[in-house]
């Protein structure tokens, strides 16, 4: 990472700051997150060490043990302008517009999360990600406001019932980041909120009188800026109703404050498995040591860690950019699940691609790197249809004989197709031409002739 050339001196720790939960309207949610008020320390010597960070160019001053604490950064989140110029540098006009965007779409970085920005660098992808964008309100009209159709789905409030076997509960709207791509961006208006005891024994009791339902989503906002006794509280109760086979977390902590998972929370999470957390790392310099320590404290406590990344212009829409950020996934156990074409959300079309772009990096990554590696371009339909997988297309021409494909290279084979007898005395029907590649298939294309002394005879090679 590229080493600031300019040093900001920091003044930053604002001990009056307010965290979302207190100013929460739920008085059950006081608690939320637990812990001390932020600590001012001595200015640290520099030993670069374990982080890849701007750690002791912007927060030299914080001992580790402060800098440590998930809660101290969770308090100390930057939410004005004038905090974020203390370490960004933002010309006048830039400051001015900000302050317009803010009023809409608010602005909330953790320290940690900061300090992965470059600051000389205005297109940095991490900065992409968390600092507001006039271009949120300048194209702010184009798009929804629940464009995954969320409130409709919702059969009791905060539990969303879209596909058969498996629910996802929204427990709380609070983060400790604000993504400028955030799909639920529309929540950001209503001040912090947890779900009562009340409403979350409605979502438990829907569930327990749905058999059909195996897999339960916890979700937010993000779920794990709940303490850890009241998350085990939610845990313990879905763990009661015998149909339920898995739990899933879904939390963006392991990137923005990989502190947040500390020995407590994978203790509790490892007394109820199978417990999945989906995690969103969306580049490569987000993998950092703190991130990677947070996702190995998950594996060893039996918590399998898979990743929902979601494709921006200018963060990671490369074959290059995505092919670091899932190499060093699978370096730190971390499976690359899904690549969601960003949603249509008011306020993110600056950052949303074209859908060939998604395809032209599957297409750039597989047969180029382990299928382990190459995540599942993803689009959440409108309304509420659902993820549908868009791939490249590999299959040129399917009939009920056989399948005429291309490979990662371009090169083309056959591919006999053994539902049905490999030589039908009729011609082969295509069924679906697919694409407009020049591919014309032979009336005999099948024949034993042509397949004879083939060694592979479920592969015959065309043309390169
Ligand atoms: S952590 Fe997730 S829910 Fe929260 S702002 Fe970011 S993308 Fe949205």
């Amino acid at each position: 990472m590229k080493t600031p050339s300019v040093r900001f001196k920091s003044q930053f720790i604002n001990k009056s700051e307010r965290c979302c939960s207190e100013s929460c309207s739920n008085s059950e949610a006081e608690e939320e997150p637990p812990g001390e008020p932020g600590i001012s320390g001595d200015v640290g010597e520099e030993p670069p060490g374990k982080t890849a960070t701007n750690r002791y160019a912007f927060f030299g001053h914080i001992p580790d043990n402060v800098w440590n604490d998930w809660e101290w950064h969770f308090r100390n989140r930057i939410t004005s302008v004038e905090q974020l110029a203390q370490f960004i540098p933002l010309s006048l006009k830039e400051q001015a517009e900000l302050r317009l965007v803010t009023m809409r779409y608010p602005l909330s970085v953790t320290p940690y999360y900061l300090s992965l920005i470059n600051p000389d660098d205005p297109d940095d992808p991490i900065r992409k990600q968390a600092i507001p964008s006039i271009l949120e309100m300048t194209m702010g009209s184009i798009g929804m406001e629940d464009p995954l159709g969320e409130n409709k789905d919702s059969v009791v409030p905060g539990l969303v019932h879209r596909y058969p076997d498996r629910v996802l509960m929204i427990v709380t709207n609070m983060c400790p980041m604000l993504c400028r791509h955030c799909t639920r961006k529309r929540e950001w208006q209503n001040g912090g909120w947890v779900r009562t005891t009340a409403e979350v024994e409605a979502m438990l009791e829907y569930i327990r009188q749905h058999k059909v339902i195996r897999d339960v989503i916890i979700s937010g906002g993000d779920p794990l800026t709940l303490s850890t006794r009241r998350l085990e509280g939610i845990i313990t109760r879905i763990r009661e109703i015998r149909h339920v086979e898995i739990i899933r977390i879904g939390t963006r902590f392991p990137v923005v404050l990989p502190q947040r998972i500390d020995d407590e929370l994978c203790t509790m999470l490892a007394k109820y498995g199978p417990i999945w957390l989906n995690t969103h790392f969306n580049h490569a310099r987000e993998i950092t040591p703190e991130a990677a320590e947070a996702c190995d404290r998950l594996l060893r406590s039996g918590v399998p860690v898979n990743n929902q990344s979601v494709l921006l212009r200018g963060v990671n829409d490369s074959v290059e950019a995505q092919t670091e950020l899932c190499h060093g996934l699978l370096k730190i156990k971390v499976r690359p699940y899904y690549l969601f074409q960003c949603d249509e959300v008011q306020g993110t079309e600056h950052l949303r691609t074209p859908v060939e772009v998604g395809i032209k990096i599957i297409e750039g990554m597989r047969g180029y790197t382990s299928g382990l590696a190459v995540p599942a371009f993803v689009i959440d339909l409108s309304q509420g249809g659902g993820k549908v997988p868009i791939q490249p297309n590999y299959v040129l021409v399917q009939t009920e004989d056989e399948l005429v494909l291309r490979n990662y290279e371009g090169r083309i084979f056959r591919y006999r197709n053994p539902a049905k007898p490999a030589c039908p005395e009729s011609p082969a029907e295509v069924l679906c031409p697919v694409g407009s590649a020049a591919v014309s298939l032979p009336q005999d294309t099948a024949c034993k002739s042509e397949l004879e002394g083939v060694q592979n005879a479920d592969r015959v090679f065309l043309r390169s």
